[in-house]
């Protein structure tokens, strides 16, 4: 019951990428010695999370500089060197930002996470979970210069590309793997028309936990200003009882830093649930009573069997520090609730 888990990034230590830049952090080290210093990261990242007793551990994405790019660099037809301007998640944060352009055939030469995958398991005994950007938030983080299609052919040539992947991690140990999908809030209506669709291709056939990670994006200001003044908070209404009659195995929610209300967790059951009680937009870290006040609300739609506390979003652009005090406060959080329950 109450297994803790975050989504998945970590902070990087700033000889391996500058934290002052929170996000897209270029690489501190030269080429050669970049392999070195990445998994020394990843050791590092492992041993916080074991340290803090997290249950279902990451390599803390310590070798790729943004969440989508990671797998985008292992495609052919990928430029994330030469980027091009977009507006993006319907131009809710900002009005326009710098994406990956596609300029070829997208092909997958070979597995992308495979290795990283391979050297996190070599360095922990813990369930570990692999995390790859999902369908339409690739489309709507890219500029198509190449195909010049409709948004929905995109998605399904992504969605057939992340399932070789997803097909080989789950092959080479994946416990967990995960489809980091925030567009799902942002694009009700192309949720239903193929977003879910794309979703069912990219898990099809995959032997390890699938889960979906829908956020309302990164703990930064330009995040952090628009959520202050919204004030709809509906948007998992509308996608979980969609996604109740896919086959993904877990749901990984904002809860702590948003506006939801988690009465909205009941529309997720027979799925797993995991709970965001970690706010990742504040240095601020959260007493394990706070946690637990946070796990308690959520026990009355979800199973605890079926509840896993975990962080908002990825932890990227908080100070190593904080980030260290949020793992503690999460499992400490969890033990607490996991005590009340086991009281006969
Ligand atoms: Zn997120």
């Amino acid at each position: 019951m109450l297994k803790t888990t975050l989504a998945g990034s970590l902070p990087k230590p700033a000889w391996l990428a500058d934290p002052g830049a929170q996000l897209f952090a270029p690489w501190v080290p030269s080429a050669d010695r970049l392999r070195e210093a990445q998994d020394d990261a990843v050791r590092l990242a492992i041993a916080d999370q074991e340290e803090a007793g997290i249950d279902i551990v990451s390599d803390g994405e310590q070798r790729r500089r943004h969440y989508i790019w990671g797998f985008l660099e292992g495609l052919t037809g990928t430029d994330t060197v030469r980027l091009g301007r977009k507006r993006t998640r319907g131009g809710k944060y900002v009005a326009e930002q710098d994406v990956a352009r596609i300029t070829g055939e997208l092909t997958r030469p070979g597995p992308i996470m495979g290795p990283a995958l391979a050297f996190a398991k070599a360095h922990t005994r813990r369930p570990v979970k692999v995390t790859l950007p999902a369908p339409m938030t690739l489309v709507d983080t890219t500029l198509d210069e190449h195909y010049k299609g409709d948004e929905e052919s995109l998605a399904m040539r992504f969605a057939a590309l992340l399932n070789a992947e997803a097909r080989d991690l789950a092959a080479a140990g994946a416990d967990v793997i995960q489809f980091d999908e925030p567009c799902f809030n942002i694009y009700l209506d192309k949720v239903k028309a193929w977003g879910i669709r794309a979703l069912e291709a990219a898990i099809a056939g995959v032997t390890a936990t699938t889960t979906i990670h829908i956020c309302y994006s990164y703990g930064i200001p330009r995040v952090l200003a628009w959520k202050k003044q919204n004030t709809e908070w509906g948007q998992y209404g509308v996608t979980l009882p969609l996604l109740r009659e896919t086959r993904i195995d877990q749901i990984s929610l904002e809860c702590a830093a948003s506006g939801v209300d988690v009465a909205v967790l009941a529309e997720a059951r027979g799925k797993d649930v995991l709970l965001g009680v970690i706010d990742v937009g504040t240095e601020e870290v959260e007493s394990p009573e706070l946690v637990a006040a946070r796990i308690r609300k959520a026990l009355p739609y979800v199973d605890p069997g079926r509840l896993f506390p975990c962080t908002d979003c990825g932890m990227v652009p908080r100070t190593r520090s904080a980030a260290r005090g949020k793992l503690r406060a999460l499992v400490e959080g969890a033990r607490l609730v996991q005590r009340e329950l086991a009281r006969p």
